[in-house]
């Protein structure tokens, strides 16, 4: 199991997998954690937000509140192909916001694609700016990312994206993404997002061959039922059932011991698991 990586600015751009500082490692992807408090954000923290990387393309997979402050010290929003946006809850999105007024701003031309399940994009004020493409996603799609520097062929070939339904009250979309190349000669693998989810749903929606699960873990075991979400024994046992290869805790609600949370998470999962922090660099 890959040891954690590592944390800190300058070594977001330059992490320990020895990726470059497009966050890319020759095929290899990688997961920038921008935010990973769960429903809101603890002193100095941010909500749900994640850069995805690989094959030459750049997605922003949720953006809640104080990720477009995190995306910007490591990376020029530029270079974001596409944003996902899980649900409608505000821990997941509010900073789609931001991010649509520094287009705006920056004057940037050509629209990003935003890709959201039914009813969120009305929730947010730029909605109808042309700054973004609005895509409302069923979760069934499929949808292929390839950044600018993805030549069809060739060694970028971008990322694609597959979505499915997870239980948590609102439409609420889990997501698998890999190489749109799809070549795993290379031991190449998927990374699957739990999003938001109580425990009546299983990882193996995302599909075979997760390499790195992302998965939910909102709090320890004694207040499982408090939500639609999951606890650190939940999330282990979600990821060994599914057959995953790492398992990485996010959305650790501020008030929950992340010791404990772990503790019962690789209890369940049978193997060391990681948590998600601010600037840690996951390659996948
Ligand atoms: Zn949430």
């Amino acid at each position: 199991m890959a040891g954690r990586d590592v944390a800190g600015r300058d070594a977001a751009a330059r992490n320990a997998a020895g990726n470059d500082a497009a966050g890319n490692e020759g095929d290899r992807g990688s997961l920038t954690v921008l935010g990973c408090d769960g429903s809101y954000p603890g002193p100095g923290g941010a909500c749900s937000g994640y850069l995805v990387r690989g094959g030459g393309a750049t997605v922003w997979l949720d953006a809640g509140a104080g990720t477009f402050a995190a995306l910007q010290l490591v990376a020029d929003p530029r270079t974001v192909d596409a944003v996902v946006l899980s649900h409608e809850h505000p821990d997941h999105w509010i900073d789609v916001d931001s991010f649509a007024a520094w287009r705006r701003g920056a004057g940037c031309g050509r629209p990003v694609a935003v890709y959201a399940p039914p009813g969120l994009r009305n929730r947010s004020y730029f909605g109808g700016d042309p700054t973004l493409a609005w895509h409302q996603v069923e979760p069934s799609w499929r949808v292929a990312v390839r950044g600018v520097e993805a030549p069809a062929t060739g060694g970028g070939s971008g990322l694609l994206l597959s979505f499915c339904a997870t239980d948590h009250g609102p439409p609420t979309l889990g997501v698998r993404i890999e190489h749109a190349a799809g070549d795993r000669s290379a031991g190449l693998a998927a990374l699957g997002y739990t999003a938001d989810t109580g425990p009546d749903w299983s990882a193996e929606e995302l599909g075979p061959g997760i390499g790195l699960l992302l998965c939910e873990a909102t709090y320890t075991s004694e207040h499982e039922g408090e939500g639609r979400h999951l606890s650190g024994r939940q999330a282990g046992g979600l990821a060994a059932a599914a057959g995953v290869g790492r398992l990485v805790l996010t959305h650790r609600r501020p008030s929950t011991d992340a010791s404990a949370l772990e503790a019962e998470a690789a209890t369940e999962f049978g193997a060391p698991v990681e948590q998600a922090a601010v600037n840690r660099v996951f390659p996948w």
